[in-house]
């Protein structure tokens, strides 16, 4: 199955102001990249029977092959990177990637979204690394529901990780709900009262449908204009869009020290504000998490001497994003799960 589909390569010049920008105009500041595509939860809407290992993968990038990606990214003038996966946190040497990639020439900011289960133990570590931004996976505030929807008891252990994270200085934490009828989508009054007493941001991302999950997205997805009605009735205001931000729109509240946001892939023009790629952990550049497939950069990943030649093949192969991704259609390219590609 096909999804966002790719024009045909062209010859592009390389953007004389270091800014790398695609035919419809949008500009990339931002570089999700997986580290593994490995993960330790079973969620229901990613991997409700764990982790299996995609026959023919080839083995994680190494920290120099990252290296030298986000190098060329950044020459280009990405200057945002997050560490996803899978789980970003099973990399053994994770601490020491972050604290690679944060030195690179050019990055300003380097985040990282995790399932939260080594936070508690780790969070000062990550942030001496240079880790300053970081988003938490928390489906549920209720410990039996988080224990079924990710297949792990562990809300307790995610939530300390959360003040552990507050602690340490990080100067964003957000936590990540994917929004899912008839599981979590009752915990607004909860959730507003977490949010009155912790300044962080809570976003809702509706579920997306992915070639592993149809049969879950038919029965769970719930458009998340319904949390906006209910959130705008309570009085909650909608908050300017801060420079380099991702798809949220969020919410304030004068009676609230944190924020309650939306990512609503669905929505109308979701893609027009899209600035970011993806590299998936084989070195594979993705254009669209909902794409045809990767586009591999490993080859020009192994020597240093190889950077201009790279730079050149990003800017070529970003030449030919999509405008949109064709989710409406029912198409999700060929994203199995969202591990698969770095979420
Ligand atoms: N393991 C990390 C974590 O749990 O946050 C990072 C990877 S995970 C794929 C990144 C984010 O994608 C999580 O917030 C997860 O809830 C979300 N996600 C995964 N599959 C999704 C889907 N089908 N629809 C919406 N969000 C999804």
């Amino acid at each position: 199955m096909s999804g966002a589909r790719d024009a045909p390569l062209q010859a592009a010049a390389p953007p004389a102001s270091g800014r790398l920008t695609d035919p419809s105009g949008r500009r990339f500041e931002y570089l999700r990249l997986s580290l593994t595509d490995v993960c330790n939860f079973r969620c229901t809407y990613c991997l409700p029977n764990g982790y299996r290992k995609a026959a023919g993968r080839t083995p994680d990038l190494s920290s120099d092959e990252i290296v030298r990606a986000v190098t060329a990214f950044a020459r280009l003038g990405l200057w945002k990177v997050r560490l996803t996966g899978g789980e970003p946190t099973l990399r053994a040497e994770f601490t020491e990637i972050a604290r690679r990639v944060a030195t690179v020439q050019g990055i300003r900011r380097v985040a990282m979204t995790t399932n939260g289960y080594r936070l508690a133990d780790h969070a000062a570590e990550w942030r001496a690394a240079g880790v300053s931004a970081i988003n938490v996976s928390v489906d549920s505030l209720d410990p039996a529901r988080f224990a079924a929807i990710t297949g792990h008891d562990r809300l307790d252990e995610v939530l300390r990780g959360v003040e552990a994270a507050r602690i340490a200085g990080f100067d964003s934490i957000k936590l990540n709900a994917v929004l899912m009828r008839g599981v979590n989508d009752d915990e607004l009054a909860s959730i507003v009262a977490f949010i009155r007493e912790h300044d962080l941001s809570l976003r809702f991302i509706e579920v997306m449908r992915t070639n592993d999950n149809a049969a879950f997205f038919k029965d769970r997805h719930v458009p998340g204009q319904a949390v906006i009605d209910a959130l705008v009735r309570a009085g909650w205001v909608r908050l300017p869009r801060a420079p380099g931000s991702g798809p949220a729109v969020e919410f304030g509240h004068s009676h609230a020290k944190g924020r309650i946001g939306i990512i609503a892939p669905y929505a109308q023009d979701f893609c027009a504000t899209c600035n970011r790629l993806r590299l998936s952990a084989e070195g594979k550049l993705h254009l669209c998490l909902f794409g045809d497939g990767g586009l591999d950069l490993r080859p020009l990943l192994q020597a240093d001497a190889q950077i201009d030649e790279l730079v050149e093949r990003i800017v070529a192969l970003t030449a030919r994003k999509a405008p949109s991704h064709r989710l409406h259609e029912g198409n999700s390219g060929a994203t199995p799960h969202l591990a698969s590609i770095g979420g």
